[in-house]
């Protein structure tokens, strides 16, 4: 390290520690500015202000150390401030901040597509491009997917979430809050029914993939496709985990009509289900896979990684954007990445789940409104509804999200019917503070 970077703070001690109400006053405060300055529209899950964060825990404006079993949405998966980002990010920064990657490039951008080719499923020779958000790589994949088949209907899945922009509205499935008057929407899009087991009664992976296939051919017709879209693990939607079967199924058909099969893994994806990718588990190759959230230990990058003669097929200068693929957020991403092999995480997700499961089971022994636990390593999620049915709970998750957050444990909710609670605990967790944050949310019901 040179005398240009910063000197290294002291660590955060693991632990819960509660010295004011939450929020406290400081917090307060900030909430109260916050009213003033920010728009209304932009959402708000917890009103705490945040001074430090690493490990496991998060440090307030008013000194209370919260457990963390989010991770901001799954992307601080290495833990915040991990040293292996911050370290090659303060390098970078004192280096050049921008140079535009399209007007004269810069090697962090190659290393990053480099290590996303190696990394994807797929032996096959690959190519990527970088982006700044989830919701931008996912327009580029449609993008791309068009421009190589020359067709343009895109088919999506019920409960996906794929962004906020025009398009991606268009493909995210849930109206509140996400689109509700922001209409009208991009043309081309379909809708097929998801796998979702919990739900589907006795039927089969194969038996919804095939009302999925039927509705292709009979309503679109599969050589007007060009890109099935679907997150192996949907994650806004509720952690639903497809039945076996369903993402063959769809890859199958994807094949046969010459459909871009493109797997949005924003949210499942560098480690955080216990393998490097989602589709991994279910042994399917991805055409194309969209990459954000976990890849840059919390700055923001996106990237698109795809078959060559795909991600080639496309015009020159028909791919980029001002700030995509940064020389900061690309030097973030290599540190990340080299946290991720160097510390094994697909490893330590898979006991980050082993621990999780455990609780939740005993959370769903206690409690009959606990109608599924779902999802795969440190991605999980119980699903509340009235004992005995399939009625959404939405007000009992509400009310043990925030019994949760009073006590200092930062848990976040999703699904269609707002009736899921997800647990996506950075991979940086202790076992044991993991165990507290868990035990604390059960007390809540
Ligand atoms: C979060 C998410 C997106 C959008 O990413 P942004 O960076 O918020 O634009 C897209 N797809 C999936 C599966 C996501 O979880």
């Amino acid at each position: 390290m040179t005398d240009t970077l910063l000197p290294s703070i002291d660590p955060l001690p693991q632990e819960r520690r509660l010295v004011t109400e939450i929020p406290g006053p400081r917090s307060r405060e900030l909430m109260a500015r916050r009213q003033e300055a920010v728009s209304a529209g932009v959402g708000g899950m917890m009103p705490v202000f945040t001074e430090r964060a690493s490990g496991g825990v998060l440090l307030d404006v008013d000194g209370n150390s919260l457990i963390d079993l989010g991770s901001g949405i799954a992307v601080t998966t290495v833990g915040n401030a991990d040293r292996r980002v911050v370290e090659r990010v303060q390098r970078q920064v004192a280096d050049f901040t921008h140079t535009c990657f399209m007007v004269t490039p810069y090697s962090g951008y190659v290393e990053v597509c480099e290590a996303l080719n190696r990394l994807t499923p797929g032996d096959f020779t690959k190519r990527s491009a970088l982006f700044n958000s989830g919701a931008e790589a996912v327009e580029n994949a449609v993008k791309i997917a068009r421009a190589h088949t020359k067709r343009q209907a895109v088919v999506v899945f019920d409960h996906g979430y794929h962004g906020r922009t025009n398009l991606t509205m268009a493909l995210t499935a849930k109206n509140m809050p996400y689109k509700q008057s922001f209409g009208p929407f991009a043309p081309e899009v379909y809708r097929m029914p998801m796998s979702y087991p919990f739900r589907d009664g006795p039927h089969s992976g194969a038996e919804v993939a095939s009302w999925a296939t039927t509705k292709m051919d009979k309503e679109i017709g599969g050589e007007n496709i060009a890109a099935i879209i679907i997150e192996p693990i949907q994650g806004e939607g509720g952690f639903i985990v497809p039945a076996p079967g369903f993402l063959p199924a769809l890859r199958e058909y994807a094949t046969q009509h010459g459909i871009v099969f493109v797997s949005d893994e924003i949210q499942t994806g560098f480690c955080r289900t216990g393998q490097w990718f989602a589709s991994e588990h279910e042994g399917i190759v991805p055409d194309m896979i969209t990459t954000a959230k976990g890849i840059a230990g919390g700055l923001p990058l996106a990237a698109v990684t795809g078959r060559a003669e795909i991600m080639d097929d496309v015009h020159v200068g028909g791919l980029g954007g001002t700030y995509g693929g940064n020389p900061i957020a690309c030097a973030a991403a290599l540190g990340a990445i080299e946290a991720m092999e160097e510390d094994d995480l697909n490893t330590r997700a898979l006991q980050v789940g082993a621990i999780l499961r455990d609780k939740l089971e005993m959370m769903a022994a206690a409690n009959p409104a606990v109608g599924d636990i779902r999802g795969r390593g440190a991605m999980m999620a119980i699903e509340l509804v009235q004992p005995g049915t399939l009625n959404p709970d939405p007000d009992l998750t509400g009310r043990v999200a925030k019994s949760a957050h009073a006590q200092g444990v930062i848990t976040l909710t999703a699904g269609t019917y707002g009736n899921v609670l997800r647990f996506l605990p950075p991979l940086s967790i202790s076992d044991d503070l993991l165990r507290e944050g868990l035990d604390i949310v059960a007390a809540g019901f």
